[in-house]
């Protein structure tokens, strides 16, 4: 409040230099040509061209009638130093009125410099006037123009100073997928933007691959050894399931390259013209036992043959007295001791394979090569052929054993027209 009554009495105490340097102003600013001061000048001019000069200013015509008006300056000159008292008195009428003014004040400095020739023929008079000039400090009190618009400032600072009160607003996030991260939901301002809840990384979830479409280990297929398929049941990739086969060593191995051996004897046999050939439970656990027997003795091995046969009580059974022959009259010698056996009543082929076992494992694909491999060598031996390819050995079972230390598969095919022993 005091403040406000300070610059009051400042503005009023302005005000009233103005109005006196007004009607003084205008005549030292033509004296000056418009010069240096011209362009300050014009910085307080709103305020001070409109009130007096305006009277000044239509009495300008009566160019010698003005002259008497700056008569009354001398006294003003006088004035100067003890200006703010007697100002004080004036102030409180010219305080409204000026407000008012301001606004219409603009034209009236137009209208200024248009009689500032009117003006120019008291120049003269002016030069007597000279201490005036000492009144253009009063262009330091522009400044307290700016003054004013500290009172207007206090509103504007009011509404700053009410506190920002954010308005949440939720920030999308995004879903994690299989492979990238996501993000949760956030919170931020609608207005200012501020983030008042940050979104946070959510972990990429990796693909959840369930198998739609197993590897084809059917050795009695065409497309054995095929890939096989899984879906990730989220973004719904799909991989390749590599068909495996099993451990080398195991039996199921050398089944499995038992079976296919077969497959592929069998293509040749339709080729030919002859029936597939298919195995007997019995008569294959006699061509395996066998196939492990070559492994150690490759050969068709009458007593190897036997044994495997008994082992597995295999073929046609036998009861008789062991004999021998005396080798110098060639007569039968009883022993009175008697023995049983089998005897297989099939036909029997063997092979002896390499296996490049260090290089290939247990690749499925090179199983399958293999096998063929095998089919392509039986066909192609005649001795062999003639049996594995007769027409009439529909029965065939065919026994692998791999020897996996010495990089060799062996193979035993018994063949038979019969499935008298299963
Ligand atoms: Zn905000
Ligand atoms: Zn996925």
């Amino acid at each position: 409040m005091k403040n406000k009554k300070m610059t009051k009495k400042i503005i009023a105490a302005v005000i009233a230099f103005v109005i006196i340097f007004s009607a003084i102003g205008c005549e030292a600013q033509s004296a000056s040509g418009g010069g240096t001061n011209g362009g300050e000048a014009t910085s307080f001019t709103p305020t001070v061209a409109p009130n007096t000069s305006a009277p000044d200013v239509t009495s300008a015509p009566t160019e010698e009638t003005t002259a008497p008006d700056i008569t009354t300056v001398p006294d003003v000159t006088t004035l100067t130093p003890g200006t703010t008292l007697t100002p004080e008195t004036t102030t409180a009428p010219i305080e409204d009125t000026t407000v008012p003014d301001e606004d219409t004040t603009a034209p009236d400095v137009t209208t200024d410099e248009t009689t500032a020739p009117n003006v120019e023929t008291t120049v003269p008079d002016v030069t007597t006037l000279t201490p005036e000039t000492t009144l253009t400090p009063e262009t330091t009190l522009t400044p307290e123009t700016t003054l004013t618009p500290e009172t207007t400032t206090a509103p504007t600072e009011e509404t700053t100073e009410a506190p920002h009160v954010h308005t949440p607003e939720t920030v999308k996030g995004t879903a994690a997928t299989c492979t990238k991260d996501g993000l949760t939901d956030g919170v931020r301002c609608a207005t200012c933007k501020a983030t008042l809840t940050a979104q946070t990384a959510i972990e990429a979830t990796g693909h959840s691959y369930t198998v739609t479409k197993q590897p084809n280990l059917d050795p009695y297929s065409a497309d054995f050894a095929a890939d096989g398929e899984k879906t990730c049941g989220s973004c719904g990739k799909t991989v390749a399931v590599k068909a495996q086969a099993p451990a080398i060593e195991s039996e199921e191995y050398a089944r499995l390259l038992a079976n296919r051996l077969l497959y592929y004897i069998n293509l040749i046999r339709v080729e030919e013209g002859n029936l597939p050939a298919q195995m007997l439970p019995n008569m294959t656990a006699l061509a395996e036992y066998r196939a492990v027997q070559l492994s150690t003795n490759f050969a068709h091995d009458s007593s190897d043959i036997s044994a495997a046969a008994t082992a597995l009580k295999y073929g046609q059974y036998n009861y008789t007295e062991i004999t021998h022959i005396d080798p110098e009259t060639w007569e039968v010698i009883h022993t009175g001791e008697y023995r049983e056996y089998y005897a297989p009543c099939c036909g029997e082929s063997i092979g002896k394979h390499g296996y490049n076992i260090s290089y290939y494992g247990n690749d499925i694909k090179y199983l399958d090569k293999r096998a063929y491999e095998a089919a392509e060598a039986y066909h192609n031996s005649e001795n062999h052929w003639r049996c594995i390819g007769r027409g009439e050995n529909v029965f065939m079972s065919i026994g692998c054993f791999v020897d996996v230390e010495n990089e060799w598969a062996y193979s035993c095919i018994c063949t038979s027209p019969s499935d008298i022993y299963g």
